[in-house]
C-alpha cells in the first residue's frame, strides 16, 4: 500500500517539478521520501536556494511553511496537512509585541523562527536555536527583546552579554516543558556511559543537568563527530529517527518516550500526495506582511553565514 502511494509521489513530484522538505521531528515515513530533511535554520536555507523548483511541499508547522513562502513569494509552498500549528509561535500576537516595542524604544528585538509572520514583520532579526547566541550578538543594542520562548531567551542570556527581554512572559514550547531533571538523573543511572543531550527550548534546569544544549542539527553534527558510543536525547522523539537512520552503529536513548509534538505528526503519505496532485492546501501570506518579514529573515541568514 505505502509503496504504492511512494510511487505517485515521485511521480507527481517529477510532473510538477516539486520538493519535498521536512523537519527532523517528522514521523519516518516522511523522513523517508525528503529531499531534504533538517532542523529549521537548515530548512529556511534550503528554502532560500530552490529556484529551479516551481512547487514545495512543507511536511513541519505553519511557521516553516509561512518562512519559506516569505523567502519565495511566487512560488507554490503546501503544506499537507493545514492543522500542522506551532502552538508556541502562537503565543506571541502581534499587538504583544508592538506593546513590548513601545515599552522599550531602545531594544533590538529578536524572535524565534517559531512566530507568526504578523509578528515577525516588527523584529529586527529572527534567530533559530542553532544561531540564536550568534544573532544575538551580531545586533549593536544591549538590550534585546526576545521571544517567544523564555528558555531559549535564557539559554542566549546565559551565553552573552545583553539584557534579554522575554516577550511573552511564559512563551514555551510543550513538548520540551515535559522532561524534567529528574529525568536527566534516572537516564544517567540508566546509561552511566551515554552523554547526555538536551535541546536549547527545555527548561534552564534541566539545560544546565545535561552535558550539552544543541539544536537538532548541532545534535546530528555532534554525534557524528563524537567518539562515544552512547547518547541520550532529550528533544522530540522522531529526531532518533533521523540520527539512527544517518549515523548508525551509535546507541540512542531518548530521554522521555512521550515527547511527541502532536501536530507535527499530522502529515502522511496519503496527505503528500493529496497535496501534490491537488496543489492544496496552500501557504500564503498577505503580500505586505510577508516583505515586512523578508528583512528579518535574510538578517538571520546573513548573519548565520
Ligand atoms: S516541538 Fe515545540 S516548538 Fe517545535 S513545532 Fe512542536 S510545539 Fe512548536
Amino acid at each position: 500500500m505505502n509503496n504504492s502511494i511512494i510511487d505517485e509521489i515521485k511521480k507527481l513530484k517529477e510532473e510538477k517539478n516539486a520538493i519535498i522538505l521536512a523537519h527532523n521531528y517528522q514521523p519516518k515515513e516522511i523522513q523517508d521520501i525528503a529531499d531534504f530533511l533538517g532542523d529549521s535554520l537548515e530548512l529556511c536555507i534550503k528554502a532560500s536556494e530552490i529556484e529551479d523548483k516551481d512547487l514545495v511541499v512543507f511536511c513541519g508547522v505553519d511557521f516553516m511553511a509561512e518562512t519559506a513562502h516569505i523567502l519565495n513569494p511566487d512560488k507554490k509552498i503546501l503544506i499537507p496537512d493545514i492543522e500542522a500549528e506551532c502552538p508556541m509561535a502562537h503565543m506571541l500576537p502581534e499587538e504583544e509585541l508592538l506593546k513590548a516595542k513601545e515599552e522599550h524604544p531602545d531594544a533590538g528585538v529578536i524572535l524565534y523562527v517559531n512566530s507568526i509572520a504578523e509578528a515577525k514583520q516588527h523584529a529586527d532579526t529572527l534567530c533559530t536555536s542553532a544561531n540564536a547566541v550568534k544573532i544575538a550578538e551580531s545586533l549593536n543594542q544591549d538590550k534585546i527583546l526576545f521571544g517567544p520562548d523564555n528558555n531559549l531567551g535564557a539559554h542566549v542570556q546565559e551565553k552573552t552579554d545583553k539584557e534579554i527581554i522575554p516577550v511573552p512572559k511564559g512563551g514555551h514550547c510543550y513538548v520540551h516543558k515535559l522532561f524534567h531533571v529528574e529525568d536527566v538523573e534516572l537516564k544517567r543511572e540508566q546509561h552511566p556511559n551515554a552523554i547526555v543531550i538536551c535541546h536549547p527550548e527545555c527548561n534552564m534546569d534541566v539545560q544546565e543537568a545535561c552535558d550539552e544544549v544543541l539544536s537538532t542539527g548541532g545534535m546530528l553534527k555532534f554525534i557524528e563527530e563524537s567518539e562515544n558510543e552512547e547518547f541520550v536525547i532529550g528533544t522530540e522523539i522522531d529526531m532518533i529517527t533521523r540520527i539512527n537512520s544517518e549515523i548508525p552503529g551509535k546507541k540512542l536513548y531518548p530521554m522521555l518516550e512521550g515527547a511527541i509534538c502532536e501536530t507535527m505528526k499530522l502529515h502522511t503519505l496519503e496527505k503528500v500526495r493529496d497535496a501534490l496532485k491537488n496543489e492544496a492546501p496552500e501557504i500564503k501570506l498577505p503580500s505586505d506582511i510577508a516583505s515586512k518579514s523578508l528583512k528579518a529573515v535574510q538578517h538571520m541568514l546573513d548573519a548565520s553565514n
